[in-house]
């Protein structure tokens, strides 16, 4: 039996679905497909033993990287197509880890985007097949919204290589991580979106140092990442020197369609919660009842926008209507994290941050904010519906045209 799958661009998403199906019942170990009925703690005991040899297999069919061209690992499939699969993978809970998300959603694309032949060649078949793990490392103390203004410093020694030095923080998965997207500045007298240079940064290179950080819902899924002295190759640069800012609006742009752009969005979270608010009787309240359903539409809203936004994409890259998704679906968890501590106020009291194995309620109810923040705060994402879909105004700065060393620092 082959492990690879006949699939392309020209085939229907019905039959690119049919064929998933089966490549998944035909290849997909007993026992994983046994522990992903009930899911809980013996999937991941399953995922644990048998992830790496299914994540090769898996990446080795192009099935866990669809729309990336062939030649990387992929399938050279459009967005519609690649929303199936994973569709289809999230069902059988057989897709990649969420710590892969910043590998697969934001670094693949980038660097198919912007990298060099080689880059392509070294860093594509790894991502795709789960042998590397990456993080993001844009954000700072003092640059998060306004990312531009980050500090971290890249200075071109002789040799041509770059010394690195600064602060980057809330970096999901950077612990566990083989390579960073990091942004940093490399030319102060350039004003603040110029002079920013995007390098692929080696974990293992002396001089990083992650200190994992305690979230509110309990869990050190992100870090801080301290930058000293560390010296990153020429080659290592992704794109030309001083275009970092387009580069990085390439990953973001990637991440805000993406977070949002999950086939499963929300499909366990107002079913899960209608099934809790039966078992608990809070259904037979009119009033939850309306709250129940109200969050249910919007959920159903949002699969099919998602829907709609990745046929229409088709081959292009996802632009500013990403940012429309993501505002819809961070309100959506705001509600559905309001209506689980609403029905079940009891799981919330006595939280110990140490206990990851919290009540559905308690998680969801300390998880509400998570997809208001990451990616690109809510406000942050209506500025960008305002200026670019909207056409408004932008967001006066008198200090557009400063050369970034001679801004006043807020
Ligand atoms: C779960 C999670 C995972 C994350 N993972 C990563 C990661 O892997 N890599 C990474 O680099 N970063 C990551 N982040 C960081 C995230 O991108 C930033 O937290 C986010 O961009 C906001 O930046 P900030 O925290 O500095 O807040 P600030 O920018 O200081 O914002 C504070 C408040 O001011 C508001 N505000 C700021 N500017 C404006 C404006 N112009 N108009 C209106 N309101 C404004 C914001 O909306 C917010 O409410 C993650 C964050 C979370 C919560």
């Amino acid at each position: 039996m082959s492990d690879q799958i006949e699939l392309d661009a020209e085939m229907s998403v019905d039959v690119v679905a049919e064929r998933t199906r089966t490549w998944l019942e035909e290849h997909l170990p007993q026992e994983w497909k046994d522990a992903a009925v009930d899911g809980g703690t013996e999937l991941n005991a399953v995922v644990e033993r048998l992830g790496a040899t299914w994540f090769e297999v898996l990446g080795g069919s192009g099935l866990a990287t669809p729309s990336w061209p062939r030649e990387y690992g992929g399938l050279g499939l459009g967005a519609d197509a690649a929303a199936v699969i994973a569709s289809e993978l999230a069902r059988r809970r057989a897709a990649r880890p969420e710590a892969d998300f910043p590998g697969l959603a934001l670094g693949g694309p980038t660097i198919i985007a912007w990298g060099s032949e080689q880059q392509k060649q070294r860093f594509l078949p790894p991502l795709a097949r789960g042998r590397e793990r990456w993080c993001q490392l844009f954000s700072e103390p003092g640059a998060g919204s306004d990312l531009a203004a980050l500090q971290t410093r890249a200075v071109r020694q002789d040799d041509g290589s770059w010394r690195i030095t600064g602060q980057k923080v809330w970096n999901s998965f950077a612990h566990i991580s083989d390579f960073g997207m990091l942004m940093a500045r490399t030319d102060p007298a350039q004003p603040k979106h110029r002079g920013i240079t995007y390098f692929l940064l080696d974990m293992r290179s002396p001089g990083v140092s992650v200190r994992p950080l305690r979230q509110l819902n309990g869990e050190a899924e992100f870090n801080e990442v301290f930058l000293d002295d560390v010296v990153v190759p020429d080659s290592d640069r992704l794109g030309p020197e001083g275009a970092g800012w387009e580069v990085g609006l390439t990953t973001l742009m990637a991440e805000r369609s993406g977070l949002s752009g999950r086939p499963g969005v929300g499909p366990a979270l107002v079913g899960g919660l209608v099934r809790r608010a039966r078992h608990t009787g809070a259904w037979s309240d009119p009033v939850v009842q309306d709250r129940l359903v109200r969050a249910w539409v919007q959920e159903k809203v949002l699969q099919m926008a998602t829907v709609q936004a990745f046929v229409e994409l088709g081959f292009r890259e996802p632009g500013a209507e990403g940012s429309l998704r993501k505002l819809a679906h961070a309100g959506l968890e705001e509600e559905v994290g309001r209506i689980a501590a609403d029905l079940e106020p009891a799981g919330l009291v006595a939280v110990d941050p140490e206990d990851v194995e919290q009540t559905e309620a308690r998680r969801a109810f300390l998880s509400a904010k998570i997809l208001s923040i990451a990616g690109g705060t809510s406000e942050i994402q209506r500025n960008i519906i305002g200026e670019r879909l909207l056409g408004l105004p932008r967001e006066p700065d008198p200090y557009v045209a400063t050369p970034y060393r001679d801004r006043p620092r807020s």
